[in-house]
């Protein structure tokens, strides 16, 4: 037995994380998917995805995605559903950036539901927004290899400099301080009411995503033991 599945947990259900860009979502769904062997579920991988095998729903999203606009919400939900129907999400998924929406959070319960899931297990990545700034403001990008920089935490040797290849640091649009609060007030219009809906269910717990990624791992596994005890669907 290798020491990944010796440490495998279950899941058995949806697991949905909830935060702002920058709160760290992305590496902790990773890490949850690929310690319960579960897949992990972006919708613009699903997208990407579906594009690629040249699926009906591929063929309707492709050009949307590729002007750049946002995918109507019945797309979504129908890429979700039947991505939700392949054998590999027969034992749980971790969501990462879905759902957006109060809407698709209402249709996702209804398609898990059909599936023969039950409620999810859903957890808001807090954190302040000073630190957001500085971990989203303060990330500069290699024109060359696009390794990635933080002037505040992970700096370069020289400033403005790639340590691995002498290219030229550049800032990202969505990076610059202005973008990046307006990013962040955008998400708190939007999602901040799936927080509310999903506490009233009681299935939200909160992790403190200020710590560092070894601790938020530690705080997720426990927030999963502690489901399963309490509702013993893991
Ligand atoms: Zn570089």
């Amino acid at each position: 037995m290798s020491a990944v599945s010796a440490v495998r947990m279950a899941l058995n259900r949806a697991l949905i994380f909830l935060g702002p860009p920058g709160a760290g979502k992305g590496t902790q769904s990773r890490r949850i998917a690929e310690r319960c062997g579960v897949p992990h579920l972006s919708t613009g991988d699903m997208f990407r995805d579906a594009i690629t095998r040249g699926t009906d729903l591929g063929r309707m999203v492709e050009p949307i995605m590729k002007r750049g606009e946002l995918v109507p919400d019945d797309l979504v939900m129908k890429m979700v559903e039947q991505r939700l129907s392949q054998p590999d999400s027969a034992n749980g998924f971790v969501f990462d950036g879905f759902p957006r929406t109060l809407a698709q959070a209402e249709q996702l319960d209804r398609i898990l539901a059909r599936k023969g899931f039950g409620k999810p297990l859903v957890v808001d990545f807090t954190v302040g927004e000073d630190l957001l700034l500085r971990r989203l403001s303060g990330r500069w990008t290699c024109s060359v290899r696009g390794e990635i920089y933080n002037i505040y935490d992970a700096p370069p040797k020289n400033a403005g400099i790639c340590d691995a290849d002498g290219g030229k640091l550049i800032q990202r649009p969505d990076d610059r301080p202005e973008v990046v609060k307006e990013r962040l007030a955008a998400y708190e219009r939007q999602t901040k009411p799936l927080a509310d809906y999903y506490r009233r269910q009681g299935v939200l717990d909160t992790v403190n995503a200020a710590a560092s990624v070894e601790e938020v791992g530690r705080a997720l596994r426990e927030i999963l033991k502690r489901a399963e005890g309490r509702d013993g669907h893991l």
